[in-house]
């Protein structure tokens, strides 16, 4: 395997490796260790071209250190990115990239993201130990997902009290964009508080499901952004709300789970301010899933109990951005940013006290 490191400012490591054997062209993006080291997902997709794999896995990355850092998971940010078609996924091309997750030496751990599932990382743990979100009887914490959503779910209401003034789900309409391992559990738990749901998705099986077992109302996937709701909910993929996309949004709240969700964040974190709709900063809402995988690296084990007491602290942690964004005109985007910079910073300052293990400040 060719692993080539690729000097990128700001960013601590990164590396392409390319396996002529397995087929494997993948990218590992470490952005910040300062609180521990980086964890986040391995995502597996058709990319246009290498670059825009590459422009993928920076954002996620950096992504990953601002949650991190606001759900104080006592880990750092990084991502993964394997540049192919689903359809071909197999195994060799899983423990190829268990040996490029090997080369980091612990500095990077994975977990599951778009494409990704369990087979996979069974495949990738025959070649490192780096990681996490295995099945319970593995000694893991199981798939993340439910947990992200349910922190999703919390985060729907806590922004819905601060726009709305009540978080009563009844009868809100919520235009669900994406019903996959995250977007499907976010609806059940919205129609479960009495909401209806307009969905949209590329996947058939995914749609039906949504269509049979939620009663959702489904559209195209490019007519979501024009239904007439209280909610979008993003869940599928990043850049989502854009110069095409804002303007068409007929919502009170935009809440959802879909990582990197601003095309361009100050600038778009600020269209919908002036447009009067409440942003939930979606590395502040879609925090469910690292938090409970943080949990299994804490001295003595992973614990569900603690894991859904700290999730639902998500929903306090966006009504202080709120605040903070409301009392002091700015956006939402950035009120999370300057939550996540003085984590970032207090860690720096108080570098060399030895707090790089994962979970001390979870
Ligand atoms: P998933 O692959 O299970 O679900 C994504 C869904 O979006 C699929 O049903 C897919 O068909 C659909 N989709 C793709 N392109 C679409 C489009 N253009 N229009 C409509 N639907 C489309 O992935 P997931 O694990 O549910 O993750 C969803 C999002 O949430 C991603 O952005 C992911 O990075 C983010 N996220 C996931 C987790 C987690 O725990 N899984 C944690 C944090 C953030």
């Amino acid at each position: 395997m060719n692993i080539t490191p690729i000097d990128v400012p700001g960013y601590e490591k990164v590396a392409r490796a390319e396996d002529p054997e397995s087929g494997l062209v993948a990218f590992i993006a470490v952005h910040d260790t300062t609180l521990g080291p980086a964890l986040g997902g391995m995502r597996l997709w058709k990319y246009r071209s290498e670059d825009s794999a590459k422009w993928d896995v920076l954002r996620l990355s950096r992504g990953m250190t601002f949650k991190s850092a606001v759900a104080r998971t006592g880990l750092g940010g990084g991502k993964s990115v394997i540049v192919a078609d689903a359809a071909t996924k197999n195994d060799a091309l899983f423990e190829a990239m268990g040996r490029f997750v090997d080369s980091f030496n612990g500095l990077y751990i994975t977990a599951e993201d778009v494409n990704v599932g369990i087979p996979d990382l069974l495949a990738v743990k025959k070649q490192t130990k780096y990681v996490t979100g295995l099945p319970r009887d593995m000694g893991g914490s199981g798939n993340p997902s439910p947990y992200t959503a349910r922190g999703t779910f919390v985060g729907i209401r806590s922004t819905l009290r601060a726009a709305l003034g009540s978080d009563d789900l009844d009868g809100r309409v919520v235009a669900l964009q994406g019903a996959g391992s995250v977007g499907f559990v976010v609806g059940q738990h919205l129609v479960e508080h009495g909401a209806k749901l307009v969905v949209c998705d590329v996947n058939e099986s995914n749609l039906a499901r949504a269509r049979d077992e939620l009663k959702a109302e489904i559209v195209d996937p490019d007519d979501i952004y024009d239904v007439e709701c209280d909610v979008y909910s993003p869940n599928a993929l990043g850049a989502t709300l854009n110069d095409d996309t804002i303007p068409r949004l007929k919502c009170k709240v935009v809440a959802g789970a879909a990582n990197n969700q601003l095309d361009d964040e100050s600038k778009h974190a600020q269209q919908l301010k002036e447009r009067g709709i409440l942003y939930a900063p979606d590395y502040v809402i879609n925090a469910g899933g690292i938090i409970n995988v943080s949990l299994e690296l804490v001295p003595g084990g992973y614990d569900e109990a603690a894991a859904f007491k700290k999730i639902d602290h998500i929903g306090d942690a966006l009504t202080s951005v709120y605040e903070t964004a409301k009392s002091r005109d700015i956006t939402t985007h950035d009120a999370a940013q300057e939550v996540a910079e003085s984590v970032l910073a207090e860690a720096r300052a108080s570098a060399g006290s030895g707090s790089k293990e994962a979970g001390t400040t979870a």
